[in-house]
Formats: structure tokens, C-alpha cells, sequence
């Protein structure tokens, strides 16, 4: 392999292959390269549920979230006719503690005044959207019916196939070892097949951001944190339907999978590249599930889970843009358990700063690896991954 490419994009998950759409869709296809050291989507993006919301708390995150709904929304006409299974059941959030309650209050005010249609249930109210579940120790909820849930794999081939059709090069069991750039820019990246000349490089690399950014010489603040998924066997003792149930306290969550449901187990404290299941912790898991969801102790757990690395930055956002010390080198890494969901708008605007030098519609300036050094962090509080429920 002895190539020259425009950009070379490192990482083929969901943000890589959707910001090798969204450049092809700028018709800059035949520039660009896209390395995959395993499987494309063999990444985190394979142990992710795949869950899409609007309920943020924090302005940059719910730009993100109106625009890939958007884009969630008309995938299939975008995708010509490539479908990532979306659909809006929506999501209801759980709070316990009085304080919890006013974080919802005024993170629903925010949302209400960007248009997302979020609201605020008292606790029998959610007991009635989700019959069977245990609503005495709560506070409040908050619900919205325009969440939602696509197929993180389905996503994922659609954008690599259309950004394929279009002329992007994409080469999986490539792993990139080195990166060039000396001289404060990027030259190329080394793969065991060979050389890659290029002035750009995008790091794509998920839980792996890290160690791809320190080829660059760039300390890139990513961590891997391990989080388990349980799924039940085919189970009635919920509804048919019912919205995600995320219970922001505990750090748990049950959505409906198929006939059965699908429920989180424990997320680690301390960050590694673990991605064991333990099944000796499902009964603290279970502890605290059929506390919420007394029904939930008829359910057969036995069978199937996995352990997926939730690839999180230090204040929970993304980072994404250009890294000023070397020229050429890009990020869009850190999503700290929203990657998936956010993967449209971060493609397009990765596409439009690297062709253009400027991006449109959102200012992601706040998300850049600059606030780190600067001190501008980012506050959300109660992300979707807090919570008690560690390890
Ligand atoms: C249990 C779990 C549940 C989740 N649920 C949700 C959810 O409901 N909604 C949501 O939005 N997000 C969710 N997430 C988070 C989401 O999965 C990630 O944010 C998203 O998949 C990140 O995508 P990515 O493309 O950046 O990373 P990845 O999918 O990890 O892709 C990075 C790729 O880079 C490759 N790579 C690494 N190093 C190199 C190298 N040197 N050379 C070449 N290739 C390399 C890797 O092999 C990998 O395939 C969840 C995560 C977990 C663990």
C-alpha cells in the first residue's frame, strides 16, 4: 500500500464512517482514506444500545441531539434506502432526590427553549407510562416522547457503503502505528501494509483516542471505562412498548430489546480496556432492578450480555475540531456514552472545518481540546452514565 490521500481518517466506528459520508457528500470522496484496525464498527460502537435523545443539560450537547435527530429522522431517504431502524418511544428520566428534581426543572426549561418537548411528570404520572414500575421514593421524572433508539451496526454500514459508492478508500485490519509530523504538521501515517502521505489526519479512534493522538505526539484526554449490558429472555411482565427508563440516581437503566428487555449493569470506576462480562455481579445488578421494576424478578438474565468502553473525556463532552499545536491533526473523540447518537452532526461538521476551515450551524468552539488547557470545562450535571451503580 503505497497511497496519498487528502485526509486519512483513523477509526472506523460510527464518527469515522459518518465523517467519511459527510466529506463524501461534499464531493471530496476520492481524497479520503479511512483505516480501520479491525472490523468496521468492531469498536465501542458494537457494544452501544444505540439510544438518542434531546434531553441534555447543556446547550453544545442538545444543538448536537436537534440536529442528528433530524438527520436520524430522514436516514433512509438520505441513505438511499439504507435503513438504521429508528423509532421514537421515548425517554423517561428519574430523579429521587429533592436536588435531582430542580436539576430536572431547570434542565427542562433549557430544553423547552431550544424546542426540545420535553416535561416534567410527577412520579405517578411516569408509574402510568410504564406500568410496573416502583415510583414511591422518587422525586419527579422527566419525559419526552421524541426520544428515541437506532441500530448503532446499521448506521455504521450505511454510512461506510454510501461513502464506499461515492470513492472513499476504506481499509479495515489496517492498523495505523505511527503517525509523522514533524515540524509542528502532519506528513503521513505508517500502517504494517505501508506509507500514507497526507497533510490531514482525523483522530476517530473512540476509547482508543488516547494512545492514537500520543503517535501525533498529542495528548488527547480520552478514557476507556468498561459498562455492561444484560438482555432478558423473551419477558411480559412489562408492556409491549414502553419509553427507555433511565434511572439517573442508581445509574441504571431498562429499555424494551425484542420480546425481552434490556437492562445496564455495572459501569466501572477506574478506566481500563476490561471488556469482561461478570456475571457473578449480576445479583447486585438485580438487587436493584426489581426494586425499581418488581416484575423484572420473573425475568431469565442468564443468557445474553456484553461489556462495552464508554470512550469519555474529563467533563463528559465531546472533542472535536482541529489541534492547534500540529497542523493537519484533527479530533472527534470523547463522547462519553453519546458518540452514537451525535454521530450525523459531528460527520457534517468535521466535513465542513476540515474542507472549508470554518463550520456552519453550530459553534464548536466549546468542544474544542482547548478547553483543557484553558480551564473552560463543560458542565452537565447528571450525565446518563453517573450514578451509584460502579464498580
Ligand atoms: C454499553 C454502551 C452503551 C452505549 N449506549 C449508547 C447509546 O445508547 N447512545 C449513544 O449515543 N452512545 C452510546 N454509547 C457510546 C457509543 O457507543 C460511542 O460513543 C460511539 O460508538 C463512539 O464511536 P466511535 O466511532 O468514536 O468509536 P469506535 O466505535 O470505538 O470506533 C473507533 C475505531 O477506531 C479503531 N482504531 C483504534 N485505534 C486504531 C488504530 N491505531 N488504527 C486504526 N484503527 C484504530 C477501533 O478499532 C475502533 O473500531 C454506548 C457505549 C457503551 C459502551
Amino acid at each position: 500500500m503505497a497511497e496519498t490521500a487528502d485526509v486519512v481518517i483513523i477509526g472506523g466506528g460510527v464518527v469515522g464512517t459518518s465523517i467519511a459520508y459527510h466529506l463524501a457528500r461534499k464531493r471530496a470522496a476520492k481524497g479520503v482514506v479511512l483505516l480501520e484496525k479491525g472490523r468496521l464498527g468492531s469498536g465501542t460502537t458494537s457494544a452501544s444500545v444505540g439510544g438518542v435523545r434531546s434531553q441534555f443539560s447543556t446547550e453544545i450537547n442538545i444543538r448536537f441531539s436537534l440536529e442528528s435527530v433530524r438527520f436520524w429522522r430522514r436516514f433512509e431517504e438520505e441513505m438511499d434506502g439504507l435503513s438504521a431502524d429508528y423509532r421514537e418511544m421515548g425517554y423517561l428520566f428519574l430523579a429521587k432526590t429533592a436536588k435531582e428534581r430542580a436539576i430536572f426543572i431547570r434542565n427542562i426549561a433549557l430544553q423547552n427553549s431550544m424546542g426540545v418537548p420535553s416535561q416534567l411528570l410527577e412520579p405517578k404520572d411516569a408509574e402510568r407510562l410504564v406500568p410496573g414500575l416502583f415510583t414511591g421514593d422518587l422525586s419527579a421524572a422527566a419525559y419526552s416522547a421524541e426520544d428515541g433508539r437506532a441500530g448503532p451496526y446499521e448506521a455504521t454500514k450505511a454510512f461506510a457503503q454510501r461513502a464506499r459508492a461515492a470513492g472513499v478508500r476504506i481499509h479495515e485490519e489496517t492498523e495505523v502505528i505511527a503517525i509523522d509530523s514533524t515540524g509542528g504538521r502532519v506528513h503521513s501515517v505508517d500502517t504494517p501494509s505501508g506509507r500514507i502521505e497526507t497533510p490531514v489526519v482525523v483522530d476517530a479512534a473512540g476509547p482508543w483516542a488516547g494512545p492514537v493522538g500520543k503517535l501525533a505526539g498529542i495528548e488527547v484526554p480520552v478514557k476507556p471505562y468498561r459498562r455492561e449490558i444484560f438482555v432478558s429472555e423473551p419477558f411480559d411482565g412489562l408492556p409491549a412498548e414502553f419509553p427507555n427508563v433511565i434511572d439517573l440516581h442508581a445509574g441504571w437503566y431498562v429499555w424494551r430489546e425484542g420480546a425481552g428487555v434490556l437492562m445496564s449493569g455495572v459501569k466501572d470506576a477506574h478506566s481500563s480496556y476490561d471488556t469482561h462480562v461478570n456475571w457473578s455481579g449480576l445479583g447486585q445488578v438485580a438487587e436493584f432492578a426489581t426494586h425499581r421494576v418488581p416484575s423484572l424478578a420473573r425475568a431469565s438474565f442468564g443468557k445474553k450480555a456484553w461489556a462495552g468502553l464508554y470512550d469519555v473525556s474529563p467533563d463528559d463532552h465531546a472533542i472535536l475540531g482541529a489541534v492547534p499545536e500540529l497542523e493537519g491533526f484533527y479530533v472527534a473523540v470523547g463522547f462519553s456514552g453519546h458518540g452514537f447518537q451525535h454521530s450525523p452532526a459531528t460527520g457534517r461538521l468535521m466535513a465542513e472545518l476540515i474542507l472549508d476551515g470554518r463550520t456552519t450551524g453550530i459553534d464548536i468552539s466549546p468542544v474544542s481540546i482547548t478547553r483543557f488547557k484553558t480551564g473552560a470545562l463543560l458542565r452537565e450535571p447528571l450525565t446518563a452514565h453517573a450514578g451509584t451503580m460502579s464498580g
